[in-house]
């Protein structure tokens, strides 16, 4: 997906890299970590998928949970996977 469409869909800016809604993840054609991106995402459909979610965000989506899965989120990446 294209960095504008990507902005404008998801509602989100450009340090945002990956986002996953639903049953659906959405990563920028322009990532330079595609595949931990997916990983990052997927973990949160299956969050999703066991009702862990609510509305497509999910529940565990903070802080904790980014620690829980060992991500470096907002600290030494220029962008961000939410
Ligand atoms: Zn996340």
């Amino acid at each position: 997906m294209g960095d504008d469409l990507f902005e404008s869909y998801l509602g989100v800016d450009k340090s945002v890299v990956a986002k996953q809604v639903g049953n659906q993840i959405y990563v920028r054609n322009g990532s330079q970590s595609m595949l931990s991106d997916l990983v990052h995402e997927g973990t949160h459909m299956l969050d999703y998928n066991n009702s862990f979610g609510i509305n497509g965000a999910s529940t565990w989506h903070g802080k904790n949970r980014h620690i829980f899965m060992n991500d470096n989120f907002n600290s030494d990446r220029r962008q961000s996977r939410i």
